[in-house]
C-alpha cells in the first residue's frame, strides 16, 4: 500500500503525500544524476489554458526566483567568488519551434495546463515531473500548474530543480511527516516529498550540503556512472515492505521501477520524479503472471540475485510486459 502510494508526491495537500520510505531513516535518497557543468536552466514559455489562474509572467518570474534562491543559498559565505553558477533563461514561444535556440540549455523547464494530455498521461492535476536524459545530459522539468497556490508553485519548482540537479527525496519519520502535515514543525529539506499546500518551504541548509557533498565544493562537475548492480538498501527496504505482505500477487509499482530507473539500474523512459499534488492517481506495474511472480517473490525473499532481478526486469520493461 506504501509503495502504491508513493508514487505521487509532492503533493498539495501535500499532505495527502505518502512517500515510500516511511521506515528509512531521515536522509536523501541517492540519484545516479549529475550535471557536467553549470547549468543553463530554461523556462519554455508557457501557453495557459484560459481555465488556468496563474499567469504567464509569474510562473516565468518563479522560475527566476528559484534559480536565484538556489544559487545565492549555495553561494552562501563565497562572497565576491561564486562557484554554483546557475544561469535562468526564457525561450519564448516564438523560438521554441526551433531546437537550435535552446540547445544549449541543460535543463528545460515546461509550464503545463493542467488541463492536458500530457497531465492526464502522469495522472498529475498539479504536480512536477523531472526525467532525466542519460544520452544527452539534459534534464527535463514539467510543472502541471493550474490551480497551483503560490507555495506549490514555490515548492514545486525549487523541488524539482533540486531532482534535476541530482537530488533524491529526503526522507522523514512518519512521526516527523505528521508534525509537518499539521504545520507544527517545518520542513527540514525542499526533497520533502510530503509537501501542504500552504507552507513555504525553503532551501534549507541540508539541501545545500547535500549538492556539495555530491560534488564536492567546487561547483558542478559530476559525470553520470551507473551504480553498481547492488541494489540499494533503501531501495530494497521499500520492497520487501511492499511484496512480503502475503497478498498471493506480487505488486512493484511505478516507484520501485522509478527508484532503480533514477539510480541507473535499469534504463526505462519512465525514468522521472513524479510529484503530484492532488493526485489520487499512481502508475502501477504489476508483476501478474507466475514467472514474473517468481521473479518478484523470488528477489524478496533473496532467492534471486540483485544481477539477475534487474536484468529480468529490464527484459520484461524492454518487451513492454509490465502492465499498467
Ligand atoms: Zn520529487
Amino acid at each position: 500500500m506504501k509503495l502504491f502510494l508513493a508514487g505521487i508526491f509532492f503533493v498539495s495537500i501535500f499532505s495527502i503525500l505518502v512517500g515510500n520510505s516511511a521506515y528509512a531513516t531521515n536522509g536523501f535518497e541517492q540519484v545516479n544524476w549529475r550535471l557536467s557543468h553549470n547549468p543553463l536552466i530554461c523556462s519554455f514559455e508557457p501557453t495557459p489554458s484560459k481555465s488556468d489562474t496563474i499567469t504567464k509572467q509569474t510562473l516565468l518570474n518563479e522560475g527566476e526566483y528559484s534559480v536565484i534562491d538556489w544559487s545565492q543559498k549555495l553561494n552562501e559565505g563565497l562572497g565576491k567568488h561564486p562557484v554554483w553558477i546557475l544561469t535562468h533563461k526564457i525561450i519564448p514561444i516564438s523560438e521554441q519551434h526551433d531546437s537550435k535556440s535552446y540547445s544549449n540549455c541543460d535543463v528545460i523547464m515546461r509550464y503545463i495546463t493542467s488541463y492536458s494530455e500530457d497531465a492526464a498521461h502522469y495522472g498529475l492535476y498539479k504536480g512536477g515531473v523531472t526525467t532525466f536524459d542519460y544520452n544527452t545530459n539534459k534534464a527535463y522539468i514539467k510543472i502541471f500548474f493550474s490551480d497551483m497556490s503560490q507555495a506549490e508553485l514555490g515548492n514545486a519548482v525549487r523541488h524539482e530543480i533540486g531532482h534535476a540537479m541530482g537530488l533524491g527525496h529526503y526522507n522523514v519519520t512518519p512521526d516527523e511527516r505528521q508534525r509537518i502535515k499539521v504545520g507544527a514543525e517545518d520542513s527540514p529539506s525542499i526533497m520533502n516529498p510530503y509537501i501542504t499546500s500552504t507552507n513555504f518551504y525553503s532551501i534549507n541548509p541540508i539541501d545545500v550540503n547535500e549538492v556539495k557533498r555530491i560534488y564536492g565544493l567546487d561547483g558542478f562537475h559530476g559525470t553520470n556512472q551507473v551504480f553498481s548492480s547492488a541494489i540499494p538498501l533503501w531501495i530494497k527496504n521499500d520492497a520487501v515492505d511492499c511484496c512480503s505482505t502475503n497478498r498471493g500477487l506480487y505488486v512493484v509499482d511505478s516507484v520501485l521501477l522509478r527508484d532503480m530507473a533514477v539510480t541507473g539500474l535499469i534504463q526505462s523512459k519512465d525514468a522521472v520524479f513524479e510529484d503530484g499534488l492532488d493526485s489520487t492517481h499512481s502508475l502501477r506495474y504489476q508483476f501478474v503472471d507466475n514467472f514474473k511472480n517468481h521473479i518478484a517473490e523470488g528477489w524478496v525473499n533473496g532467492t534471486i540475485s540483485d544481477k539477475l532481478f534487474l536484468s529480468r526486469t529490464q527484459e520484461l520493461l524492454d518487451n513492454g510486459q509490465l502492465i499498467k
